[in-house]
């Protein structure tokens, strides 16, 4: 059987395991550069805070709420932990997003492994997590959402009777089926159907014909045929991509393109933390989405480079050079990004094309001076200054990355432990 475990507002709950002063008030997580909210606590939900309120807003309106800037190197981190603890229960797991996984579990053991990952979580990591089990996938997305809505936090579907199913996806509307989305769920209103149920009920084959094989599969797993397999290795990356919202609108060529240089060093050091050479490089710059006005741009430019690299230099340069070239006077640009293309291996490239060490063991000496010493504490060109540069992102309510850097490890446990210790009378020294 399938199981989803998913954790519980996964970003303010990571955020509440290292600052126990969260845990009791209403708490949301911001997007990049603060702009809206993107995660909320149960209690921020029920004062009714909705996804994507501008931060303005809700610090207005509710000026009790705690607030963070979304933190992803914790968040990863936790999301890893996680991972492996849902593996230490089965070879079968498919990371699914940041904060959920698939398991294939054997049916009589489900139920046991399910409340066992669950009480790990808690322990070890600190985090709520629910689980649901049943015969398909999308019915464990459905057990998985039943298990959070009566607070069980593990809802097995395979012991549900029919009767009880039954009834479960007739409350059920079709926009909480895992896969239908808004537009399609109004395409199936136009054939009388907005219930799970009534889904589960139509023609699997009318679905194939009239919409697509997915929704066939969808009607299928929800009357308990598994059609959608657990996704083994991930497919090999093609592409990379690094792209911000502008922490200010830049107007200069070289403050475009210093940008441009900044994004294509952090990239090419993502790829190499991955083992990854590109082949190409490509960069673009937008004047931002409809909410501005003013004159509008959008160009991409692409270059192929000499041998596959994943050298900061290399980046830097070609970043720099393309955005150089695209930029024109008279806009405004709110959006940088750089994609890197055509990915191997980094060894099969160095095999290939011989080893380019100069840039190598330049790049090796950066990655090691930032993973000591922070992020900005060396970098080339304008990405290399101490000072945020005026294009970075800025992030006022960021919390310490407290598991991924050796300088903003949480210390406030320790004094808690040695405290207990005291308190039991026991000698600290161990
Ligand atoms: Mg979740």
């Amino acid at each position: 059987v399938y199981a989803l475990a998913d954790v519980d507002a996964m970003y303010c709950s990571v955020e509440r395991v290292f600052q126990p002063q969260l845990r009791t008030c209403p708490l949301v997580v911001l997007s990049n550069n603060d702009g809206c909210v993107i995660a909320r606590s149960a209690e921020a939900k029920q004062l009714g805070i909705i996804m994507g309120q501008p931060w303005f807003q809700v610090r207005r309106q509710w000026p009790g709420v705690a607030v963070r800037s979304a933190n992803y190197a914790l968040y990863g981190d936790f999301s890893a932990r996680l991972l492996a603890l849902a593996s230490q229960h089965t070879p079968h797991v498919e990371p699914y997003s940041i904060d959920e996984c698939f398991l294939a579990l054997p049916a009589g053991q489900a139920a046991q492994a399910a409340r066992q990952l669950r009480d790990q979580a808690a322990r070890w990591l600190g985090l709520p997590v629910s689980v649901g089990i049943a015969a398909t996938k999308t019915l464990a997305k459905l057990a998985t959402t039943q298990a959070k809505a009566t607070g069980q936090g593990v809802c097995d579907l395979t012991r549900a009777t029919p009767a009880a199913l039954a009834a479960l996806l007739a409350r059920t509307p079709v926009t909480g089926i895992w896969g239908i989305g808004y537009r399609l769920a109004a395409r199936l209103r136009g054939h009388a159907i907005s219930t799970a149920a009534e889904l589960a009920a139509a023609d699997p084959r009318w679905a194939r014909r009239a919409f697509s094989v997915n929704l066939e599969r969808t009607i299928r797993e929800l009357r308990g045929t598994p059609c959608i397999p657990l996704a083994a290795q991930p497919p090999p990356r093609r592409q990379m991509m690094h792209c911000r919202q502008l922490g200010q609108p830049l107007t200069r060529a070289e403050d475009v393109a210093a940008a441009a240089a900044g994004f294509g060093q952090a990239l090419a050091a993502r790829m190499r933390r991955r083992g990854l050479a590109a082949g190409t490089l490509s960069v673009w710059l937008s004047s931002g989405g409809d909410f501005y006005r003013g004159p509008r741009i959008d160009v991409q430019a692409v270059q192929a480079l000499l041998v596959p690299a994943a050298t900061a230099g290399i980046f830097a340069a070609t970043a720099a050079a393309l955005a150089r070239r695209m930029w024109r006077p008279g806009y405004t640009y709110r959006r940088v990004g750089a994609l890197a293309l055509d990915l191997i291996p980094a060894r099969q490239a160095a095999g290939l094309w011989g080893s380019t060490q100069a840039g190598d063991a330049v790049c090796a000496a950066i990655d090691a001076i930032i993973t000591r010493y922070g992020p900005g504490s060396i970098g080339l060109g304008q990405a290399g200054i101490k000072q945020p540069p005026p294009w970075a992102t800025h992030q006022h309510h960021l919390s310490p990355a407290f598991t991924t850097r050796w300088d903003q490890l949480a210390t406030t446990w320790l004094t808690t432990a040695t405290d207990i210790l005291m308190q039991q009378g026991r000698s600290s020294a161990g």
